[in-house]
């Protein structure tokens, strides 16, 4: 399947990788939005949130236990945003699911 993150998950093409186990990856975004943006994406490929179901429980916990200990790792000391934009309306433009975080500077709300 051609697939970015899948071809990043097997090192197919490079990215900055900061942290790797068996389930997930994170590596920095190519086009950050803060001084800190990373995205923490599964191995797996799963489509969107959408495509997220039961069998998926503990891998979505290890990904949002996971980006505290990534977040403070990076130097982000004074909060940080976790973005998942599912869809076309709600901005996805890589279809492997996937959760930015961002910090170092004050985030707005609402997003545009
Ligand atoms: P989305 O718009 O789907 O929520 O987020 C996709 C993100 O992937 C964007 O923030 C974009 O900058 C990032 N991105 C797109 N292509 C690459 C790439 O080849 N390498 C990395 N590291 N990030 C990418
Ligand atoms: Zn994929």
């Amino acid at each position: 399947m051609d697939c970015l993150f899948c071809s990043i998950a097997s090192k197919d093409i490079p990215s900055q990788l900061i942290y790797e186990d068996e389930l997930v990856m994170a590596f920095r975004d190519i086009n950050p939005q803060a001084p800190v943006h990373f995205l923490v994406v599964p191995k797996l490929h799963i489509h969107s949130l959408d495509q997220v179901n039961e069998a998926h429980d503990g891998l979505i916990a290890h990904i949002m236990r996971l980006i505290p200990s990534l977040a403070s790792e990076q130097g982000i000391v004074n909060g940080y945003r976790v973005v998942n934009n599912c869809g076309s309306d709600g901005g996805q433009t890589v279809g492997h699911i996937h959760f930015h975080v961002l910090g170092g500077r004050e985030m707005l709300w609402p997003p545009g």
